[in-house]
């Protein structure tokens, strides 16, 4: 029941004539407004989870697709001006407009799977991927998975690079043993973030050598056994290149969409158009290209292109895909990566708006992916 009545009064100040603004007509004002990512109407999107009214005082609550959502200035300030409009006609010149924002992540429109889906309490789940080991793929999905459980977004993390894990030491797993309920591996909580990876339950020594089956195996088990709960975004850092893991992952989940991390140099560039044609062939959509070691910033605060910088950003548009920002080689990174201390990438204000932006360009592209219907499909390799 709503707490205050659901019309703007307008006295005169003679007579005690009152106008009033019925809350249809300020819904009415919404449907001008324009998610600008989704491109409909915040109505028509479902976005609008409440108007109450009280006096000359308009709040509207809207409830964002993810709560990284880069556009929540402008959706804030397109609200506040179209109420502030209508309730101008209703002779009301002084409204006051409130816009109260939640989130809820929404699930991917998905087409009925072959043998259902192993994961269905998790709403995205997000491959990241590179052509070539060493562009920092893995430093690229920690600090996503970090970055986007900081905005508010619940996210897992899975270490699918079997061959050469790297959460333990970016996650500082190192004073923690894996644990399991039953036949369930619990994942590691820490950083905001849950997490799983092989490193944690192999000698770490060891040369993992894997026969494509074994791969497939390992990996369905890590993603598949691993007590997730109930996730936005489960993010996976696959191994670099293009092996069997990827075609396991792509067979046995639903995925939203695959992140391609790349640094500038035109070998890393063809490497990585290689990643992006082998995930279109597996039916998997590309959310979007991040350029990794962009430039290098030194203590002087100059900035030094060493590797040409927006090569990668250049490869995206010659793709036709979004660009989801950049990072420069950043000595604090690396000592945070090295030290797994992940979070306090964000103490330094630069690499934080960096990382925040990523995260948020990421967030409104996987939005955008699930507003297409049925998009998935299943996929059928067929060797000739
Ligand atoms: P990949 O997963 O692609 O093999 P990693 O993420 O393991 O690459 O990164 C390789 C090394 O480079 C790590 O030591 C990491 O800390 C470092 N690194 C990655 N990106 C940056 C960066 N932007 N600035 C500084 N060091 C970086």
């Amino acid at each position: 029941m709503a707490l205050f009545p659901r019309c703007a009064t307008v006295r005169g100040s003679q007579s005690e004539t009152t106008m009033t603004i019925p809350e249809e007509a300020i819904r009415d004002a919404l449907r001008t407004v324009n998610d600008p990512d989704l491109g409909k109407d915040l109505v028509t999107l479902g976005m609008i989870k409440g108007i109450t009214i009280d006096d000359r005082r308009i709040s509207v609550g809207v409830e964002l697709t993810t709560p990284a959502c880069p556009m929540k200035d402008k959706i804030r300030g397109d609200v506040e001006r179209a109420v502030r409009r209508k309730a101008m006609e209703f002779g009301v010149a002084d409204a006051s407009v409130e816009v109260q924002f939640t989130a809820d992540v929404r699930r991917a429109n998905e087409k009925t799977r072959e043998g259902g889906n192993p994961l269905p309490n998790v709403k995205h789940v997000i491959a990241v991927g590179a052509g070539k080991g060493g562009v920092g793929k893995s430093t690229i999905s920690v600090n996503l998975a970090v970055g986007l459980a900081r905005f508010g977004a619940r996210v897992g993390l899975l270490d699918g690079d079997i061959y050469g894990p790297s959460l333990p030491t970016m996650l500082g797993l190192d004073a923690f043993g894996a644990t399991a309920k039953g036949n369930v591996l619990l994942p590691f909580e820490l950083h905001g973030v849950k997490s799983m990876t092989l490193g944690k339950l192999v000698d770490p020594d060891k040369a993992l050598i894997w026969r494509g089956p074994m791969a497939h195996g390992a990996f369905k088990q890590l993603a598949t056994q691993t007590e997730w709960g109930a996730l936005d975004y489960l993010i996976i850092d696959l191994p670099p290149g293009t092996g069997d893991v990827p075609l396991t992952l792509a067979q046995l989940l639903p995925l939203t969409g695959a992140v391609i991390v790349c640094t500038p140099q035109r070998v890393a560039q063809d490497d990585a158009r290689r990643a992006v044609r082998m995930f279109q062939q597996l039916g998997v959509d590309i959310l979007g290209v991040v350029e990794n070691m962009s430039y290098f910033l030194g203590d002087d605060g100059k900035e030094y292109d060493l590797f040409g910088r927006g090569g990668a950003e250049m490869m995206a548009q010659s793709m036709g895909l979004p660009f989801l920002g950049s990072v420069p080689i950043h000595m604090a990174l690396r000592q945070h990566c090295d030290a797994g201390t992940p979070l306090a990438n964000w103490d330094i204000p630069t690499l934080a708006s960096d990382l925040d932006a990523i995260c948020q360009r990421t967030a409104a592209q996987i939005s955008i992916a699930s507003m297409t219907a049925g998009r998935y499909v299943q996929p059928t390799i067929s060797v000739t």
